[in-house]
């Protein structure tokens, strides 16, 4: 399986697309689509029909498109800095864990 740089809660910057430049919490990752769902960014408005069955009232709604995962750019928690993650193997209760580290400041992020 081909590993991630970028994980479910990490907050990422946006470098291409209408959203350049925005910062958001990924929400989902979409790993057979190369795709990562970011907290409200490339919002796309859908005009709803009305359900009665399901008690929706129609109209305009928006919602988030997933952005392919090459558009965006993980932000360290640490150095807050958007940066290129390497990877790193620490010693946890007797197991080899990988690690992300940042290529910025180096520390270890998870
Ligand atoms: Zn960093």
């Amino acid at each position: 399986m081909k590993s991630y740089r970028i994980r479910k809660d990490d907050i990422v910057k946006i470098i291409a697309g209408k959203d350049k430049g925005k910062e958001g919490k990924v929400l989902k990752i979409l790993r057979k689509k190369d795709r990562v769902l970011v907290e409200n960014a490339n919002k796309v408005k859908r005009h709803m029909r009305p359900n009665p069955y399901a008690q929706q009232p129609g109209g305009i709604i928006e919602k988030e498109m997933p952005l392919h995962v090459s558009n965006v750019m993980l932000i360290c928690p640490l150095c807050h800095k958007p940066t290129r993650v390497s990877y790193t193997y620490v010693e946890a209760e007797g197991k080899q864990k990988k690690v992300r580290v940042c290529k910025e400041c180096k520390e270890v992020m998870d």
